[in-house]
């Protein structure tokens, strides 16, 4: 499915939204801060990471556990999901 596809109609919150879209992309969300994100290519999992350190363009504070340079495709998928979400149910 793609982000588009989710929308404010099928579901009655936004967390419940989140975890939906979490799961079907394969992506375990282990606490506040931290999720797993399988490779594309489904040999491994990384761990991707809310840092919150500097003030600058939300996607740079998150850390992804993969060798590719950031910011990596693992970090932009939980990144477009969580504004995909914030954009369909307004700003908290
Ligand atoms: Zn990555």
């Amino acid at each position: 499915m793609k982000l588009a596809d989710y929308t404010i109609d099928d579901f009655r919150t936004s967390d419940e939204m989140e975890r939906a879209m979490f799961a079907d992309a394969g992506i375990e969300k282990t606490s506040e801060t931290e999720y797993r994100v399988p490779s594309s290519s489904g040999r491994g999992v990384y761990t991707v990471k809310f840092e919150g350190r500097t003030e600058d363009d939300f996607a740079t504070l998150w850390e992804c556990s993969c060798p590719a340079f950031k910011i990596c495709k693992h970090v932009r998928q939980v990144t477009d999901i969580i504004d995909h979400v914030s954009d369909q149910y307004g700003m908290d």
